[in-house]
């Protein structure tokens, strides 16, 4: 399976990072080694001084597609649910500094989170779905669906012009404002519409 991550898709993300606002969806990759596994702590990586949170809603394929057309995206998947896109941000503003591709910074091991899945139909509207981000058990990111520059059947359509979805795919759609910095011992622990559908220690 392959992780397909979307980049600057809330607008107050994109401007605290001092980002551009992009044209069309940024789409980048991490690699199945990335997941965490279930229930393992985090680990911050030598390599990083800076590795920040990023908490955003996944949408988990069920089945071979490309081309697909965004009035056809909601048959391509059946499960909703929360991750973080663990960033090693100072790694990623050397690399984009100098026109590089991210995947050391985003790809690494762990730096996938994926929680519990919940079926989509517990959902009457995927567009307006609230979900947050606590660190030591207070809440430091919050975002609603309804924010994102691209919703989740224009997503699923867009990346399927250019990679085949195939079953058990994973699309993280992109973090709202407020990351920030983990250091050792902090625990972490995302909410969806009221329910934890992760949490995790920080080493
Ligand atoms: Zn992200």
């Amino acid at each position: 399976m392959k992780i397909i991550c979307i980049g600057r898709n809330y607008t107050e993300h994109i401007e605290e990072l001092a980002n551009e606002k992009p044209e069309e969806p940024v789409v980048f990759i991490k690699p199945d080694s990335a997941i965490l596994p279930k229930e393992q702590d985090f680990y911050i990586p030598d390599f990083s001084k800076d590795v920040h949170y990023e908490v955003e809603v996944l949408v988990k394929i069920k089945k071979v597609g490309k081309h697909i057309s965004e009035k056809f995206a909601h048959n391509y998947y059946d499960e909703i649910g929360l991750g973080i896109d663990f960033t090693a941000r100072d790694l990623q503003s050397k690399l984009k500094e100098k026109g590089l591709p991210w995947e050391k910074a985003k790809g690494f091991d762990g730096a996938a989170v994926i929680g519990e899945w919940l079926p989509k139909t517990d959902f009457k509207d995927l567009n307006n779905i609230n979900f947050s981000l606590l660190k030591n058990e207070r809440e430091v990111q919050k975002g609603n669906t309804g924010l994102m520059l691209w919703k989740i059947d224009e997503l699923v359509s867009y990346v399927s012009q250019f990679f085949m979805l195939k079953k058990g795919d994973v699309i993280f759609t992109g973090t709202p404002a407020g990351v920030g910095r983990i250091e050792a011992n902090d625990y972490l622990s995302g909410v969806l519409e009221g329910r934890e559908l992760f949490h995790l220690k920080v080493k």
